[in-house]
This record gives C-alpha cells, sequence and structure tokens, in this order.
C-alpha cells in the first residue's frame, strides 16, 4: 500500500511519501539502540517529566492534531478531539503511576534479600492501525516509554502524517533523540525489523492475518508480542434491562468512529421479549444520524477510512443477505464521492451462516432474537473472537453470569465497552493476547527479573 494521505470524504490525494530505504532504516535502529542505552538510566522522575510535556502537547494543539485524523481516516472530528484529549490523559496516568507499578516487589524467602526487579527490554516495535491514528500509539508508547524502553512506530500506510506527528510530539516534548522514532515503510518490511537484533519485542493492532505474520516472524526469533486484533462484541440485552439506555448506548456502540473500532458492538442479541420494540427503536435511531463531512461538529457518521474497507464491507453486506439476511435500513454505499456507507441493520441472520461470525468493520449492527439468557451466552460465545462484551440487565444473577460465562477479555455491564488508562485491555480467542493499559500494561514490555542474595 502506497504510503499517502487520500481524504476519505472526496478521495483526492493529498500528499505522497517515500518509503524509508534500507540504509534509513537502519541508521534509525542504530540510533535507537544507542538511545536505549541511555533512556534506561534516566531517571524514572525525568522520564515522567518529559511524559507530562508530551501531555501538555496534545492538550494544547488538539484542534491540529484532530483535524490531521480527521483528513487521514475520516473520523467525526468531536471523536477526534475527545481521542486526543484521551491519549493525554494516558500520559498523565503512567507519569504519575510507572514509579509504583515499577518499584522492586520484595518477595519474603529464605534468602537475606529476595525481590523482583522490572527492567527495560530495549527497542519495542509498534505496527499500529489507522482506525484510532492517536491513541493506538500512545496507549503503547505511555506505558513502553515509561519504562525505560524506546519505541519504533510502523504506523498504518494512511495515516502517515499522524505518525510524523506523534514523532514531533516526543521530540519536542524533550524526549531525547531517538526515544521514540517513526519508520515511514510498508507492511512488507515488518518481517526484516521483527529480524533484526536490535529489535527486542513487538506489538501489533490491526487485522489477524497481520497479527499472525507479525507473530510468526517474531516466534522464529523468540521475541515477545503483544497482538491486539479484531473483534465481533457482543451487546446483550436482557430483559429487565433498561430499554431506553440500552438502545441509545447500542448507537453510540456501533458507530463510533464511523463503525470502525475493534471493541464496537457488532452483534445485538435481544430477548424475544423486548426484540421487537429494541429494533423499531434502533431503527429510527440509525435513520436519525447525520451523515456528512467528517471535519462538521454535528456530523454523526463519516466516510470509511480506504476505498477497499468500503468495498470489503458492502461484499460482506452483500453475502449476509445471500445467506439469508433481511436489511432494515442502509444496506448500499451511498452513492456519493468519498468512501460513505450509511448505518445499516441486518436481522434474520442464520446464526451458523459465515457472516454471523465475521467482524463487520463499518457501521452495519447484525440484530439476533433469543428465548433466553443461556440462548444469549451460547450465541455470544459462537464467535472465533473475544475481545469485549456489553450485557444489560438489572437482574444480579444474570449480571453475575454474564461476567463469569461471557468469553471475553472484557464485559461491561450497563455500559458500552471502552478502554480506560486505569484498566487493562485485550482479547482472547482470535483477538490476541497480551494486555494493554493500567498496570497489567506497562509489565508487558519489561524483563521480570528475579533477584535473590544468599
Ligand atoms: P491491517 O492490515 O492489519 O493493518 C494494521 C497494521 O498492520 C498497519 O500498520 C499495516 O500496515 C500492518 N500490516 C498489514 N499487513 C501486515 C503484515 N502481513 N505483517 C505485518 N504488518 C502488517 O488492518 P487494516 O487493513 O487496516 O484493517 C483490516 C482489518 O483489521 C479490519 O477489517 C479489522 O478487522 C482489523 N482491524 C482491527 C483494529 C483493532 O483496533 N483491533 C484496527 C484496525 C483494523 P499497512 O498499512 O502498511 O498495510
Amino acid at each position: 500500500m502506497a504510503i499517502s494521505t487520500i481524504n476519505p470524504a472526496t478521495g483526492e490525494t493529498l500528499k505522497t511519501f517515500t518509503a524509508l530505504t534500507d540504509s534509513e532504516i537502519e541508521t534509525k535502529l542504530e540510533l535507537s539502540q544507542q538511545a536505549s542505552e541511555k533512556w534506561r538510566k534516566t531517571p524514572i522522575n525525568k522520564r515522567a517529566e518529559v511524559m507530562i510535556a508530551a501531555a501538555a502537547m496534545l492538550e494544547q494543539n488538539k484542534a491540529q492534531y484532530a483535524q490531521l485524523m480527521t483528513l487521514e481516516m475520516g473520523k467525526p472530528i468531536k471523536g477526534a478531539i475527545s481521542e486526543v484529549e484521551k491519549c493525554a490523559l494516558v500520559c498523565r496516568y503512567y507519569a504519575e503511576n510507572a514509579a509504583k507499578f515499577l518499584a522492586d516487589v520484595p518477595v519474603a524467602t529464605d534468602a537475606s534479600a529476595s525481590f523482583i526487579r522490572y527492567q527495560p527490554m530495549g527497542a519495542i516495535l509498534a505496527v499500529m492501525p489507522w482506525n484510532f491514528p492517536f491513541w493506538q500509539v500512545f496507549r503503547f508508547a505511555a506505558p513502553a516509554l515509561m519504562a525505560g524502553n524506546v519505541g519504533l512506530l510502523k504506523h498504518a500506510s494512511n495515516v502517515p502524517q499522524c505518525a510524523l506527528a506523534i514523532e514531533e510530539i516526543f521530540t519536542k516534548a524533550g524526549f531525547s533523540t531517538g526515544v521514540f522514532q517513526t519508520l515511514l515503510v510498508g507492511a512488507d518490511k515488518v518481517s526484516d525489523l521483527i529480524n533484526s537484533d536490535r529489535i527486542s519485542a513487538a506489538t501489533l493492532t490491526g487485522s489477524e492475518v497481520a497479527g499472525a505474520s507479525l507473530a510468526a516472524a517474531a516466534g522464529k526469533q523468540i521475541k515477545k508480542v503483544v497482538l491486539e486484533l479484531g473483534g465481533s462484541d457482543p451487546f446483550i440485552v436482557l430483559g429487565s434491562a433498561d430499554l431506553e439506555a440500552a438502545v441509545t448506548t447500542a448507537v453510540t456502540a456501533r458507530m463510533l468512529n464511523n463503525g470502525q473500532s475493534c471493541i464496537a458492538a457488532k452483534r445485538f442479541i435481544v430477548v424475544e421479549e423486548i426484540a421487537e420494540q429494541f429494533q423499531q427503536k434502533l431503527v429510527e435511531k440509525f435513520a436519525a444520524l447525520k451523515v456528512g463531512d467528517p471535519m462538521q461538529p454535528d456530523t454523526d457518521l463519516g466516510p470509511l477510512a480506504t476505498p477497499n474497507i468500503l468495498k470489503d464491507l458492502d461484499y460482506q453486506v452483500s453475502q449476509a443477505v445471500k445467506d439469508g439476511a433481511k436489511v432494515l435500513i442502509g444496506g448500499q454505499r451511498l452513492e456519493r464521492p468519498g468512501n460513505y456507507y450509511p448505518a445499516t441493520i441486518l436481522t434474520d441472520i442464520p446464526p451458523e451462516s459465515p457472516t454471523a461470525k465475521e467482524e463487520f468493520f463499518g457501521p452495519v449492527a447484525l440484530l439476533f432474537k433469543v428465548a433466553n439468557i443461556d440462548e444469549a451466552i451460547k450465541l455470544a460465545n459462537d464467535t472465533p473472537f473475544g475481545l469485549g462484551a456489553s450485557g444489560w440487565t438489572n437482574n444480579k444473577a444474570q449480571s453475575d453470569r454474564l461476567i463469569d460465562e461471557i468469553e471475553a477479555g472484557a464485559v461491561f455491564i450497563n455500559s458500552m465497552v471502552k478502554s480506560d488508562p486505569r484498566m487493562p485491555f485485550g482479547g482472547i480467542k482470535k483477538s490476541g493476547y497480551g494486555r494493554e493499559l493500567g498496570r497489567a500494561g506497562i509489565h508487558e514490555f519489561v524483563n521480570i527479573k528475579t533477584v535473590w542474595v544468599k
């Protein structure tokens, strides 16, 4: 894929970039190694100072960064501004908490002293997607850099200006040269990077195919990997739920980021006693969404990020219809410039059909009716993915069952699934492994060293 900025709202190519040559990559890897040797010895309070400066830069320039994201990948501007604010939050969170998370942990043994010490691993390669072009990077970088690692970013090829802006933020905030670098390279260079002795570990957020490819390359080199991949999150509504709150949240949970979020609610599983009401309200609310220019603050639904995503989504919907799905609203791309797809609801999809188990990465809701909680849990778990799940009920016993029995990295009751710097984030099954955020997130890229003094 060419490294370029193409406005998804118009299809216009605004800027193209030349990928780094092998020798330019080599120079950056060398710089990264030199930076690593110094940065790992930099006291944690000094690391925190520059991390807070990065947070301040994000806050001061949030309108500018938000516009860049919207320009490159089409997310509605109000969501882009919130994304920048959240990046500042994660920087502050790790600046404030890293020393506590990384402090030696004494362990009582028969030694005169025995404890756990957390030490940096070195240079970490981050292969990142376009969907949250700032957030995905900062949620990796804030803990990884606070732990004393250095970062190398291979961002998605359609958000090069975001990638360069992020490098500039770290540099201007005072991180020494080479602590965080952007590599403008295509996906074809990822294996070579993993093979380099100068890279210690890697993280990838994106598709299953990309994750498997990176993990295979890292496996050959015995290098640690964290994978944050796709999801087909269930949104389960049971009879005792507050229906109005559930439907209102359902719309946000599906439409966030024009439907292109790994933790978006994608399969709506509703018990029969309230299914008709839920369906009717959902159709009304989808119909009321304002589709348009993502730079306008009142736009709810902008374009998909690339023409390929639009083509794939259109094809998936047509396959679902062939499988027996009924279209309640939307269902075909919009005839206008840009990668626009309307808010769409599909129902009556046979649960065993292939499309019922796929991830729909766009504004398409799959609506299923079930008889009871047993069927709801069975259907929710009948997917290769296991990222998040949202359950709606005011019955404690039912809530306990959802928490215990849903196969996912996160279960949210009476709320949509969302990431929070204070809580771990990640999936099971084909949604990946490892965790970002919280205490667990900063421990992914450290050497957990056992120290024993006789
Ligand atoms: P993608 O192809 O996996 O891209 C994500 C990142 O991985 C990009 O930096 C991409 O680089 C790189 N990449 C692609 N193929 C690779 C490979 N074989 N080896 C190493 N790196 C590779 O994702 P996408 O095309 O943007 O979206 C496709 C699907 O991914 C979506 O439908 C969705 O299922 C999933 N997805 C999930 C998330 C999430 O947050 N969990 C985010 C985005 C996408 P290039 O851009 O240079 O190709």
